[in-house]
């Protein structure tokens, strides 16, 4: 069941491998404005490949933002995120990294494989008055199942109707959501009762050591418990090895991502790892 994780080995890329210790500051945030007005061209993404469980077969991929700084190199989308949210260009940045996700998989041809590709969405997005007319006009370009948000709580949702309706109304277009980080943000389980998502990312502070680690083992299990008691599937996010690859197995859990199967990776070799799935 662990080929495609060995053969995703084969593939790993340096030149998207950021730098950790860099730290934006508000000279760059300068830049990064210059840059996005300049059609976001020192930005590009990423993907990292979703595996499911049962079957072995990759399933899907995640997108991620990656931004080329001219004198810093590749920075950390954790380093600059935050700096998008606070400055409010986050919502057109997150509008490009749709429009980008949705011209691949039109161009590459994705639909239709049983493949869906993520995007990562913010709670301040789905807040934008624009926000659903702006989705509503790009899924016209794909079947709206080749597609799922992965929504990240940044702060508090000030206007959460604003954010229900644009995620019932997201839901009626046939696009899945996840809720992202699952387990760190402080409302995750209002979001649960609240928001109509089909799906939960355990974050991978609980998943990473999960066999060495007995209390993360139980916060992971009882979690994926729940999940399924509420019709919900589960993907659980930095998977390191194959030992951790196994316990998820053996408690039910759907998709697993992590460095095990692969880093994030270029488009064209995220699409081979697509048609090797498609030709099983
Ligand atoms: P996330 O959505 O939780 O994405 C998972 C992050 O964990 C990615 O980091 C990924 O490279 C990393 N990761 C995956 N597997 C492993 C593993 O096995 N071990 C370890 N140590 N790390 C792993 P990345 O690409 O640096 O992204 C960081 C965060 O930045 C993302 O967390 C997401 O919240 C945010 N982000 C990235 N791209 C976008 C975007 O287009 N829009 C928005 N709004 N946020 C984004
Ligand atoms: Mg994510
Ligand atoms: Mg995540
Ligand atoms: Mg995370």
């Amino acid at each position: 069941a662990l080929t495609a994780v060995s053969k995703a080995q084969q593939t790993q890329e340096v030149f998207i491998e950021y730098d950790v210790t860099i730290e934006p500051n508000a000279d760059d945030l300068r830049l990064l404005k210059d840059f996005h007005r300049d059609g976001m061209k020192d930005f590009f993404l990423v993907y990292q490949p979703k595996l499911d469980v049962k079957t072995g077969l990759i399933k899907g991929a995640e997108a991620l933002l990656r931004w080329q700084h001219p004198k810093l190199g590749l920075v950390s989308p954790a380093k600059f995120i935050p700096l998008l949210e606070e400055s409010g260009m986050i919502t057109e940045v997150t509008q490009w990294v749709i429009h980008e996700t949705i011209s691949m998989i039109r161009r590459r041809g994705v639909c239709g494989k049983g493949i869906v590709v993520s995007i990562n969405v913010s709670t301040r997005d789905l807040t934008d008055l624009g926000f659903v007319q702006f989705v509503e006009k790009e899924i016209k370009n794909i079947d709206p199942k080749c597609i799922q948000f992965e929504i990240t709580e940044t702060g508090f949702i000030d206007d959460s109707d604003r954010a229900l309706y644009a995620l019932t109304k997201i839901t009626e277009m046939g696009i899945g959501c996840s809720v992202d980080d699952f387990g760190t943000g402080n409302s995750s389980l209002s979001y649960l009762s609240k928001f109509p998502v089909g799906e939960i990312k355990l974050d991978r502070s609980f998943v990473f050591d999960i066999t060495k680690n007995a209390r993360h083992l139980t916060i992971v299990s009882s979690t994926i418990e729940l999940a399924h008691t509420l019709g919900l599937s589960v993907t659980a996010e930095g998977v390191e090895d194959k030992d951790t690859v196994e316990l998820l197995r053996e408690l039910k859990c759907e998709t697993i991502q992590g460095y095990v199967i692969s880093r994030p990776i270029a488009e064209d070799e995220i699409l081979e790892m697509f048609f090797a799935k498609s030709e099983h």
